[in-house]
C-alpha cells in the first residue's frame, strides 16, 4: 500500500530554547525545501510515509503575539522549552497559556520538548509539569519529552511522536 499523510507542525517556544536546532536536527539530510526568514523559518521534509511541513516561530517577545496565528489549523504542535534555564520558566507557563486559555490550540496534540537536557542541572520531568501547570491542561492531549536537539537525544522519540499523529 502507498500513501503519504502530510503533518503540520508548529514549532514555537522562547527565544534561545532550541527550536532553530531541533528543526534542523529532525529535517537533518532530508530537506527538501528551506526558506528563511526573519522571526519565521520553513522546513518541508519527509519521514517515513509523513510529508512533514514545519513552521517554526521566533520566540523574541515581538513575535509570540503571532504564534496564535500558526498554532490555529496545525495538526500538532512541538513547545520547546529550555530545561536547563529554571528561570525562564515562569514566562514559558505564562506564553503557553496563553495560547491554551484563548483556544488556539484547543485539541490539537502538544509535544513539549524539555530541551538541553545535555546540560547539568536541569529540570527534571515532573517538575516541568509542575512550573508549567500542565496538570491543568484539560482540552488539550500533552506529552512532556526531555530532549537534547544538540546531542540528538531522544530525537528518535520525537519523531515517532510525529509520525503517530499522522497516521
Ligand atoms: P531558538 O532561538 O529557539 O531557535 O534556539 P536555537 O536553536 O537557535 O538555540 C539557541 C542556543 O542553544 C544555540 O546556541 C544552540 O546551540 C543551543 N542549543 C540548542 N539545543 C541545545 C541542546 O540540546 N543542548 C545545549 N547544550 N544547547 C543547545
Amino acid at each position: 500500500v502507498f500513501w503519504t499523510k502530510k503533518l503540520d507542525i508548529v514549532v514555537i517556544g522562547l527565544e534561545n530554547s532550541g527550536k532553530t536546532t531541533l528543526l534542523s536536527v529532525l529535517a537533518h539530510g532530508e530537506a527538501i525545501e528551506t526558506v528563511p526568514t526573519i522571526g519565521l523559518n520553513v522546513k518541508v521534509f519527509k519521514k517515513g510515509q509523513v510529508n512533514m511541513k514545519c513552521w517554526d516561530i521566533g520566540g523574541q517577545e515581538q513575535y509570540r503575539s503571532e504564534w496564535s496565528r500558526y498554532t490555529k489549523g496545525c495538526d500538532v504542535v512541538l513547545y520547546v522549552v529550555d530545561a536547563a534555564a529554571p528561570q525562564k520558566l515562569s514566562t514559558a507557563k505564562k506564553e503557553l497559556h496563553k495560547l491554551l486559555d484563548d483556544g488556539s490550540i484547543g485539541t490539537t496534540p502538544m509535544l513539549i520538548c524539555a530541551n538541553k537536557i545535555d546540560l547539568s542541572p536541569h529540570v527534571g520531568e515532573a517538575e516541568l509539569i509542575d512550573k508549567l501547570q500542565l496538570n491543568y491542561v484539560m482540552e488539550t492531549p500533552w506529552m512532556v519529552l526531555p530532549i537534547s536537539a544538540l546531542e540528538c537525544t531522544n530525537i528518535e522519540q520525537v519523531v515517532e511522536w510525529l509520525t503517530a499523529q499522522g497516521k
